[in-house]
């Protein structure tokens, strides 16, 4: 069964096309600026990469593109080979523990969501839209990035907080990357053979820790948005809340552009002064630029802090997993983390991190805790929700 696995944003669409149950991605790309004059997109098969620069009026334009492209390339010679298209949905609000196939009741229910993710959640309404206009007759699914969350305690996604705004506007942590962290959860029981109890570092540009017991996720440092938790490229992570009316009486600006600096001008971008992109951090690091030093140390001792707290709440881990950009590339930034946790016997095997593209086990055999690099693959997990879900 041939099942696209979709990210629709704002003005972006990326799309992979994989083979199920193989699962064996085949064709995959994205579309850029839909809506603004200088659009294009790119297509990666076959290890090339080919760029066109075309007007985008719409998603619904896309989408048309994105499928002729793949009769072009020769990957299908109808739209209807595509069995099912499963969607990333950043938000699911209070309700969603699980994948679902979209139907009425459904996108009603996503167009509840919108207020928990304003900026995510009605891009991808539009981009299943564009996707039911074309194909009409195939099955739609929404995947989403909170639901793997939903198996949290009460005392642990309540905050601290008056109750009413809980009960009345559903303010609680709900975490993100819950796709990703799935995944590792399934990896680790395909590698060990059996449920550990698992600190899954999700760490790229977006970063986020999670907890796992039996395959479930205990607790995960993202909130109620996906601002708090650990620093990352831009931004802040967890903060004072007090702060933010204090600088706006001090710069003047407004909360919009509080929350803007929060989220686009904070994290590495910020303490370092030179980019939100770890590759420019760690030359800087490397080059002992001071600013750098410090931006990667505060970075490392962030993740420390997460991890020796689920390493508690899971009373006693098996193993910590590193994914994602700066997860499966940086042999630096593991380095420094498991090196803070050598007090507790968790030992890494400096030759297997440093070896490129490791995929597997990076701990000495007698590392009190296993330490792993897993690449991730959320297009993968939305393809195979997606095919179990048309296939029940
Ligand atoms: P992601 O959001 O998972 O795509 O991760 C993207 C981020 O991974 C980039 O912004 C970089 O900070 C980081 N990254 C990618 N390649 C490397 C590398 N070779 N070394 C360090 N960081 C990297």
């Amino acid at each position: 069964m041939k099942i696209l696995s979709v990210n629709a944003g704002s003005s972006s669409l990326k799309f992979t096309l994989l083979e199920l149950p193989e699962e064996k991605a085949i064709i995959s790309g994205a579309f850029e600026k839909i809506g603004l004059d200088d659009s294009f997109y790119t297509i990666k098969y076959q290890g090339k990469k080919d760029k066109k620069e075309v007007k985008l009026e719409s998603h619904t334009t896309a989408v048309k593109l994105l499928l002729d492209e793949l009769i072009n390339y020769k990957v299908i010679k109808s739209y209807d080979e595509i069995d099912g298209v499963g969607h990333r949905i950043v938000h699911g609000g209070v309700n969603y523990t699980k994948s679902v196939i979209v139907d009425d009741d459904v996108l009603k229910e996503l167009e509840k969501t919108i207020p928990f993710a304003p900026l995510h959640n009605p891009a991808h309404l539009v981009g299943i839209r564009s996707f039911m206009e074309v194909l009409p007759n195939t099955p739609m699914v929404v995947v989403f990035d909170t639901a793997f969350h939903q198996t949290m305690k009460e005392d642990e996604y309540l905050y601290a907080l008056p109750y009413e705004w809980y009960l009345n506007y559903a303010v609680r942590r709900y975490g993100f990357h819950g796709t990703s962290h799935r995944y590792i959860a399934m990896k680790m029981k395909e590698i060990t053979g059996e449920d550990k109890k698992i600190i899954s570092c999700h760490i790229g540009n977006g970063a986020s820790l999670c907890a796992i017991k039996d395959g479930k996720s205990m607790a995960t440092s993202m909130g109620f948005t996906p601002l708090a938790g650990v620093i990352m490229g831009s931004r802040c992570g967890d903060i004072d809340a007090g702060l933010i009316p204090y600088v706006m009486s001090q710069t003047k600006k407004s909360f919009e552009e509080v929350m803007d600096d929060l989220n686009k001008k904070s994290g590495m971008l910020a303490i370092s002064g030179v980019s939100s992109d770890m590759r420019d951090v760690e030359e800087g690091y490397n080059n002992n630029d001071k600013r750098c030093v410090t931006a990667i140390n505060m970075y490392v001792n962030r993740i420390v802090d997460y991890i020796s707290m689920y390493n508690t709440k899971l009373e006693g881990a098996d193993a910590i997993v590193f994914t994602a950009g700066v997860g499966e590339n940086s042999d630096v930034v593991r380095k420094l983390v498991i090196e803070k946790l050598s007090f507790m016997g968790v030992k890494l095997d400096e030759e297997k991190n440093s070896t490129r593209g490791i995929d597997g086990e990076i701990s000495t055999k007698d590392s009190s805790i296993k330490v792993y690099v897993i690449p991730t693959d959320e297009e993968l997990m939305i393809a195979k929700d997606t095919y179990e879900l048309i296939n029940k």
